[in-house]
């Protein structure tokens, strides 16, 4: 080590940028300028003691008056030429002070005096220097570095200045500090600068130590949710394969369903929650149940369907008997699609009794379009959800039944029958019609919205047909879209030959007795339908013919030789003595009873109404189950008869009371159709004069005894028919729905057509 001496003379400068060298330091340096060079040049050929000060400019040649005027003398340990530049490792050695210059130019020499160190309080000093041991120490803890040489010069010098040199280079800390306590004599100042040095890297270790252990907070929950990931996959593969492999079924499912995009989109959403949700959570399997019905549905399947008039015509002809207007209309209605392309139009309504072919028909639609067949009864329906389905929010929501009946015939479009249109009810909780309207009306069912699907579902390919037994109750809303087609129900004859052609080959077959070539004799027919079956329908002679064939197959598995023709009396030994007996119609006319023809859900039907007038106070009774219509028709019935006797002789019922009764309660009966038939049994009742009992009537009337037209004439007039009555009474202003009543049945009745009331009791009374 070189002797350190208190003044110096003619010492070559480096000017430093950037750098204040301190006593103790190892310092390599590059020397770019030729100032630099020729300055360790000259000193490592004398005596390789060389000056450093720091350069207060950005000058890279600098005079001495840009330099600070203290520095430190180091020795030049290396020097090194390469590529014409100089390098040096230099050893810091003491602090030195400028006295004078002795050369400029070339490069600077000075004349330097050795800064001394000034001592003035020494308890003053100890205790900052055994401050500033503590928080050098406390920097180590922090994790502050320092090599390894200069720890150990630390811990093993008593000096308090070279404690500083050794130490303060390491800090972070601005230059011009540096170069203060390089400057700096007094070493209490010295030490004091030192401290606020040391305490500013304590705070920015203590800051950089928070900032990691936060990246390490976010790193950490970063991983561990990444890790539960991981175990969650594991865990699910673990469970047999069974989770995993049901993701990917479904996800299979839901592309090849042929959803529209937006759908599918949706359906995959779900399907990516599936995943992540545990498995024990409820939602996982309301999810599931979702996502099976949107991949159940048939959203891009349908039948091939043609229509071809001719066939569709063979058809219909082949499967029924009669029929003619109706197989006409479907017929014309068919022609309207093919050409059209489209099922357009209004929704079909078949209305009438049961048994009289509606479902039959539709069948035969779907057979003759190369469709697929389903129904759904909307009988009772009184919640919207019902047709529209729950949100999916609701505990056990499922689609609407349009929906469901959509997914099990598994084509989006069949021909879909909608039964009991009738019976669909309207009440607080929304209105099933309009849902209904929704689904049905072709302008609006492209996209049918339903509730739980969450997505619309295109029904305009479906065939809709709409049944009812009548149309009194349909909403009105849904009536006006609708073209109605009546089923009014047949004649003996048409179902004498509709139960020869149809029913009987088609019961042979399904008890199994077709090899047996079993007939039934005529009479057996007719009185199968005369005696032991009252319909508008055939319904329940279907349901006769099956029960007479099971008990032949019975009696045949039991080894009895097969009958080859079945008669009348086999008829009544196997189903017991007649049902129904022709209405009995006395020879002795009755006072105050009367009959009257109605239609009700069973079709047409008589009725027999009486009167009775009692001691009382002048009022009506109604009995009978009698809906609000005809219960204002009874009213008028009776004002009318009063106001036709009072005129006639004067009578008064201020003591009486006026009953009116219209037997067969168990049916209720609505409408203004028996209002002459009311009328005439209070006439009747009132003046004793008797009514015949082989008449029935039909017709609504005014307080001034004018008939009215009334519906479903051909129902009542078979009705009639069927009861063994020889005269029916109608309004005159019916007389063209005579031209739908078969032609036998009009020839075996007498008809009546009346304008007003005095002609119906003309008519009427004996
Ligand atoms: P609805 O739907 O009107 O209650 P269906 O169509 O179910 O009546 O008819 C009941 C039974 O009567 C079915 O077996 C049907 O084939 C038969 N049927 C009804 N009308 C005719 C007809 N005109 N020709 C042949 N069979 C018929």
């Amino acid at each position: 080590m070189v002797k350190a001496k208190t003044a110096i003379y003619k010492i070559p400068v480096i000017p430093l940028k950037d750098v204040t060298v301190f006593p103790g330091m190892v310092i390599g340096i590059a020397t770019t300028t030729r100032q630099a060079k020729l300055a360790a040049e000259a000193a490592y050929q004398k005596d390789k003691l060389i000056l450093f000060l720091l350069n207060k400019t950005n000058i890279s040649e600098p005079d001495t008056k840009d330099l600070f005027k203290t520095g430190t003398i180091g020795v030049i340990r290396q020097f090194l030429r390469t590529n014409g530049d100089v390098k040096l490792l230099v050893e810091g050695l003491y602090r030195t002070k400028v006295s004078g210059v002795s050369q400029k130019k070339p490069f600077i020499k000075v004349s330097a005096e050795k800064v001394r160190d000034l001592i003035k309080n020494e308890e003053e000093i100890i205790a900052l220097r055994s401050n500033f041991t503590k928080k050098f120490r406390n920097l180590i803890d922090r994790g502050k570095t320092f090599p390894v040489e200069i720890l150990i010069s630390v811990l093993s010098t008593n000096d308090t200045n070279k404690l500083i040199d050794l130490i303060i280079p390491y800090m972070e800390a601005k230059t011009e500090e540096k170069q203060e306590i390089l400057e700096e004599e007094d070493t209490e100042k010295r030490l004091e600068k030192s401290l606020k040095i040391l305490d500013h890297n304590l705070s920015l270790l203590k800051l950089e130590e928070k900032l990691t252990s936060k990246t390490h907070e976010e790193l950490n929950k970063m991983q561990k949710e990444v890790f539960l990931r991981e175990q969650l996959k594991t865990i699910q593969k673990e469970l047999g394969g069974r989770e995993g492999s049901e993701f990917g079924e479904l996800e299979e499912k839901i592309v090849k369903a042929g959803m529209p995009k937006d759908v599918e989109n949706k359906a995959k959403k779900e399907l990516a929650r599936l995943k992540i949700i545990p498995s024990f959570s409820p939602e996982v399997g309301f999810i599931k149940t979702y996502l099976d019905w949107l991949v159940a549905l048939p959203w891009s399947v349908k039948s091939k369907t043609e229509v071809d008039i001719k066939k569709a015509q063979k058809i219909l002809d082949e499967d029924h008997y009669g029929l003619t207007k109706i197989k006409e209309r479907v017929i014309e209605y068919l022609a309207v699609q093919k050409i059209t392309g489209k099922v357009k139009g209004p929704i079909l309504l078949f209305v009438g009794p049961p048994g009289t072919g509606k479902t039959s028909i539709g069948q035969s639609i779907a057979k003759a379009t190369s469709r697929k067949f389903t129904r759904m009864s909307l009988g009772g329906i009184r919640d919207e959800a019902e047709i529209r389905g729950h949100r999916r929010t609701y505990v056990g929501a499922l689609p609407g039944r349009i929906i469901q009946g959509i997914k099990n015939i598994g084509t989006r479009n069949p021909v879909f029958m909608l039964d009991e249109i009738d019976k669909v009810g309207l009440d607080f909780r929304g209105d099933p019609s309009a849902a209904l309207l929704e689904a049905l009306d072709p302008e609006q069912n492209f996209q049918f919205s339903d509730h739980y699907l969450e997505a619309p579902f295109d029904l305009s390919d479906c065939f809709f047909i709409t049944t009812a037994n009548i149309l009194d109750t349909i909403p009105p809303a849904l009536r006006d879209r609708m073209e109605v087609i009546p089923f009014p129900g047949y004649t003996e004859e048409e179902k004498f030959h509709i139960a020869k052609q149809f029913l009987i080959p088609k019961q042979l077959k399904i008890n199994g007795l077709l090899q047996f070539n079993i007939k039934f004799k005529d009479d057996a027919i007719s009185k199968m339908i005369s005696e032991y079956t009252k319909e508008a329908g055939v319904r329940e002679l279907e349901r006769t013919i099956a029960s007479v064939l099971r008990k032949l197959t019975r009696k045949i598995s039991e080894g009895e030789k097969t009958l080859e023709f079945i008669s009348y009396s086999k008829i009544k030994e196997f189903l017991g003595s007649a049902k129904y007996l022709p209405l009995v119609i006395g020879k002795k006319s009755l006072t105050g009873s009367s009959y009257a023809l109605a239609v009700t859900p069973a079709g047409g039907e008589v009725l027999q109404v009486e009167s009775a007038v009692v001691p009382g106070k002048g009022s009506l009774i109604l009995t009978g189950q009698l809906g609000n219509v005809m219960k204002e028709s009874a009213q008028a019935s009776l004002t009318y008869v009063r106001s036709k006797l009072e005129k006639d002789k004067s009578l008064s019922f201020k003591n009486q009371d006026i009953h009116i009764h219209v037997p067969a309660g168990a049916v209720s009966k609505d409408g203004p159709s028996a209002g002459t038939a009311i009328a005439a049994s209070l006439y009747s009742e009132v003046t004793s004069k008797p009514i015949r009992k082989d008449i029935a009537m039909t017709g609504e009337i005014t307080l001034k005894g004018t008939v009215l037209r009334v519906g479903g004439i051909k129902e009542k007039v078979l009705a009639a028919s069927r009861a063994g009555i020889k005269t029916v009474i109608l309004p005159k202003e019916n007389e063209s729905d005579l031209e739908d009543i078969p032609l036998k049945t009009r020839h075996s009745l007498n008809i009546f057509l009346v304008s007003n009331m005095d002609e119906v009791l003309k008519a009427a009374l004996t």
